[in-house]
């Protein structure tokens, strides 16, 4: 019998690997850099922390199951599983990516693939006739992150799978916004799955963490010598804190997406919020595709104001909200991206896709939302 999603957040699919006797509940923490061999030629399957680790183990075996994945691989980051995954790569190769990416993985494919010789190309990945029209001879990947941040576009994942299995390229997919609670891109023909873990999943802004969840024993197989190679596997206790927080996922992912909507409502009725960015309401353009292609909406909403001086006074004024980078948390954060996760990102194209300087973007925490909407009442002023 299979377990539901809710079960799956606690225990995984299955039964878990046991390695002690002591009928611990909670999931031993081995903070151990090596193993001792029982014999000659002999090992108990673990030699070295940086190629095994009990507890990282129980962390991966979690989210592939989360994500139905055969195999998911535990970083030390989001961005060090990204750019884990870009060793995939050669020179020469070429990659489709939404323009409005996650800013450190922009960093990365500017800073270090174009050293190697791997070239980006960043289209609205909402719109397929763009995807098409980007691949070149050369393309290997086309990378999603759907719904987008800060904007919240929606890419419609099926449609862009059957453009990947034509061309012959892999696809790639950040879920860190709606969570393997809420969406599950290998199912819909994705060949890899990207998590921040520092978000949602570990959930209560303690902790970095990330992951690569895929299907294919090949890819699987060469991630994992690129794993043991590079070294950036995350350590026992990051792990055994993203287990921990990964039993609650499906309770806070309600909650999160509860006070969202709630709050985006409530930002609708502002005289100084000029459009309120959340894929749970009826009039954002993707919520079609969101509704075939997804289980639910997330935490995180983006506004317009209407002047900067109103950002500023939000900024400065919220006191229960906290002015930070970041999400997916207990904490409700409220960011600028024009300052923060954006800045690295050239002004024009900011401007072209709607990240001005009168843009905020909210990760609604687990607060009760009539005090999220009071703080921001008084900040608004
Ligand atoms: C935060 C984030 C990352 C990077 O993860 P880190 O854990 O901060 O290294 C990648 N993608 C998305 C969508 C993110 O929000």
């Amino acid at each position: 019998m299979a377990y539901k999603l809710d079960t799956v957040c606690i225990h995984g699919s299955g039964q878990r690997k046991e390695i002690d006797n002591t009928g611990s509940i909670s999931f031993p923490i081995y903070q151990t850099a090596a193993y001792a061999h029982p014999g000659v030629g002999r090992s108990t399957g673990y030699d070295y922390s940086r190629v095994q680790n009990p507890t990282r183990e129980e962390a991966e075996r979690i989210v592939a199951d989360l994500e139905h994945g055969r195999e998911a691989l535990a970083f030390s980051s989001g961005m060090a599983a990204v750019s884990a995954f870009m060793e995939l790569f050669r020179p020469g190769d070429h990659i489709v990516a939404t323009d409005d990416l996650y800013g450190g993985t922009i960093r990365q494919f500017r800073l270090i693939n174009e050293k190697n010789g791997i070239s980006v190309t960043y289209v609205d990945t909402s719109d397929l006739e763009q995807i098409r029209a980007a691949l070149q001879k050369n393309t290997k990947l086309i990378y999603l992150e759907t719904p987008t941040n800060p904007m919240m576009q929606v890419t419609d994942i099926a449609a862009v799978s059957r453009i990947a299995r034509e061309k012959g390229c892999l696809l790639a997919v950040d879920n860190t916004f709606l969570t393997p609670y809420f969406q599950n891109p290998l199912d819909l023909g994705a060949d890899i799955v990207i998590h921040s873990a520092t978000k949602y999943l570990e959930g209560h802004n303690d902790t970095l963490g990330g992951f690569l969840v895929m299907n294919r024993e090949d890819i699987a197989q060469e991630l994992r010598g690129i794993f043991k190679t590079i070294g950036s596997g995350l350590a026992p206790f990051d792990s055994w804190l993203i287990l921990r927080g990964m039993k609650t996922l499906a309770v806070r992912m309600e909650k999160h997406q509860e006070n969202a909507l709630a709050l985006a409502k409530w930002l609708q009725t502002q005289e100084k919020v000029r459009d309120v960015l959340y894929i749970g309401l009826d009039e954002h353009p993707g919520q079609e595709i969101t509704k075939r292609q997804s289980r639910g909406f997330g935490g995180m909403l983006a506004f317009h104001v209407d002047s900067r001086e109103t950002v500023y006074r939000v900024l400065e004024r919220v006191k229960l909200i906290r002015f930070a980078e970041s999400l997916g948390g207990t904490e409700s954060l409220i960011t600028y991206p024009v300052t923060q996760t954006h800045s690295d990102v050239p002004d024009e194209k900011r401007r072209a896709r709607g990240i001005d300087e009168t843009l905020l973007r909210m990760s609604v925490g687990l607060e009760d939302v009539q005090d999220i909407i009071a703080d921001l009442q008084q900040a608004l002023g």
